[in-house]
């Protein structure tokens, strides 16, 4: 799928560093905080990590950054993981930062006694108070200089629970004046008396991001560890830490996050949209999750390729959707199903048709010789779509129309002859005559025709329910709006087709299937489908023909 691409800056470094035998192999990690379901930008972290120790000697963690006991669960956990395999990686090893609290713990303890940290018993407001400004240096905690017997004690004590939360916290000895903020005696440990995931309740003090990110690199020998540019304020401390700590010198380097228009990609707003019932859940198909993009027909092989063609970059910026939706259909293109479904039904009745029926063949996929074909029934009573007869037709319109002639798709050609219409003057049949001559793949007929429609047999068709979905939200970017992101949700992002008439194969769907319904866009089953009840999402239109003419004046 992907051409030849140049090296992007980390491949760059990474060549560098292979070269020079900095490195036999590199070691890269995942870190999620299973804080929620993984969106389609952490899909291309996944496929940076992954995809650079698929490409150099070396392997990728999977590391659930667990240090936040509030708002980790395992249903999380168990998502992530589902989704990085869905990716098509394999990590080496599952990590957790709460593996590590015992060893961050003993390094709390060794920069104590290298008197390179200290319990502060200030309050946060306090700390605010004493932090200083850009501008202007902080000042020194009144704790700042307790001896390190005393700061060993407290923070034992701490540990074991005789202080109550946001009594005291654990900070790094480093200078208040420093000209980088994150640099002014940062916290290290907090008190929280709460129930994690996985420790249970062994823990009451938990460490601060910076003091488990690092050292859990560290800890596994990550050689890059790879995160977003919010995070180059973090190296110094980063750096820090682990010289102090004289630990495996893991480096750390950052690029820009990636965001796409007409959605968030934010963990904490997704929750939002979810537990204020917006969307039906993590995995409803408008949702930028990866989840909701598998249930909306994404293939991983699409997803990889966005994230390919969007790349690495050093500067943030807005990745258009449509960019998105251009992978997946290229991908699906290949591999989809073709079917014949009409979701607004106009009955055409064949009058010359005299045989109770006839089962024809069509092909799955003509971008796949090995797609083979399926049968499909063909009757003297057909649905074709409403908006593809016109009574009074304009110039160059290929489909029906009184007198004129159009291919049913793999089968005969027909000619309207009689438009009947009920009391209202609506449209109710149309009274067609077929040229039995003109069959598919064996027209001696000699007539030739632009149009050719998809078509069901009425006796034959299966109902199914069909949902189309818009972009989520209104705007480019929800979140640079005024007032709440939600204030700019597009209320017509999702519309429920109950009525929907589909050839038979169709009945025997199943969730990994991958169709085409002819001329109206790629599908896929739903998971709310039940036996006689079968849903259809649509994934993403066909490249638009018609727009495109427009554009071009015609
Ligand atoms: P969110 O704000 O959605 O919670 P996060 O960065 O807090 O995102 P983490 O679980 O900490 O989420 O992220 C795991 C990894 O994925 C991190 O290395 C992070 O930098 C990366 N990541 C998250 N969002 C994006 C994004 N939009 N583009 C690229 N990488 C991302
Ligand atoms: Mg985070």
């Amino acid at each position: 799928m992907s051409e030849e691409r140049s090296l992007n800056f980390l491949e760059e470094i990474i060549e560098e560093d292979l070269k020079s035998g900095k490195y036999k192999f590199i070691v890269t990690r995942f870190p999620p905080e299973p804080n929620g379901y993984l969106h389609i930008g952490h899909a291309s972290s996944i496929c940076l990590n992954f995809g650079l120790t698929r490409k150099y000697p070396g392997f990728t963690n999977l590391r659930f950054d667990d240090t936040n006991p509030v708002t980790e669960e395992t249903e999380y956990v168990e998502s992530i993981k589902e989704d990085v395999k869905w990716l098509g990686f394999e990590w080496k090893h599952e990590r957790y930062a709460s593996d590590y609290f015992g060893t961050l713990y003993e390094y709390a303890l060794q920069l104590i006694d290298k008197g390179l940290a200290y319990v502060d018993d200030s309050s946060s407001e306090e700390m605010a108070a004493m932090k200083g400004t850009p501008t202007e240096p902080g000042v020194n905690s009144p704790y700042r200089d307790r001896t390190v017997e005393e700061n060993r004690d407290l923070f034992v004590r701490m540990k074991n629970g005789e202080f109550p939360d946001g009594s005291r916290t654990l900070r790094a000895k480093i200078d208040m004046a420093h000209i980088n903020m994150l640099m002014r005696d940062p916290i290290l440990y907090r008190i929280k008396h709460a129930h994690h995931h996985r420790t249970g309740d062994q823990w009451c003090i938990y460490p601060m991001y910076d003091f488990a990110h690092g050292q859990s690199d560290s800890i596994e020998e990550i050689t890059h560890s790879i995160c977003t540019l919010e995070f180059v304020p973090h190296r110094e401390l980063y750096d820090w830490l682990i010289e102090k700590l004289e630990i495996y010198p893991s480096h750390q380097y950052e690029f820009a996050r990636r965001n796409i228009n007409y959605t968030v990609t934010s963990k904490r707003k997704l929750l939002q949209l979810v537990n204020e019932k917006y969307v039906s859940g993590w995995d409803d198909p408008r949702m930028p999750t990866i989840s909701g993009l598998r249930r909306r027909g994404y293939t991983p092989e699409s997803v990889r390729e966005f994230c390919d063609r969007i790349g690495v970059a050093k500067r943030e910026n807005m990745v258009d959707v449509g960019l998105l939706e251009f992978c997946v259909r290229e991908h699906l293109n290949k591999i989809a199903l073709r079917r014949m479904v009409v979701f607004d039904p106009l009955r055409v009745v064949i009058t010359n048709y005299t045989g109770s029926g006839e089962w024809l063949q069509s092909e799955n996929n003509p971008e796949d010789p090995q797609g083979g074909s399926r049968s499909v029934p063909f009757s003297r009573e057909l649905y074709i779509e409403r908006d593809d007869f016109m009574e009074v037709p304009p110039k160059k319109y290929f489909r029906l129309a009184p007198g004129q002639m159009v291919r049913l798709k793999s089968a005969f050609i027909i000619r309207c002859d009689e438009v009947i219409k009920d009391e209202e003057g609506k449209v109710q049949e149309l009274r067609c005559t077929y040229f039995p001559e003109s069959k598919s793949g064996a027209d001696t007929s000699g007539l030739s025709v632009k149009g050719t429609l998809h078509w069901v047999s009425i006796q034959h068709a299966v109902p199914v329910e069909v949902r189309l979905y818009d972009r989520l939200f209104r705007v480019e970017d929800p979140t640079d709006e005024a007032g709440d992101f939600k204030d700019y949700l597009n209320p017509d992002s999702l519309k429920v087709l109950p009525g929907v008439y589909a050839e038979p194969a169709l009945a025997d769907a199943v969730l990994s299937d991958r169709f085409q319904f002819i001329r109206m866009g790629y599908f896929v089953l739903d998971r709310d489908s039940q036996p006689g009840k079968l849903i259809f999402n649509k994934t993403v239109g066909l490249k638009d023909a018609w727009a495109k003419e427009v554009k071009k004046g015609g």
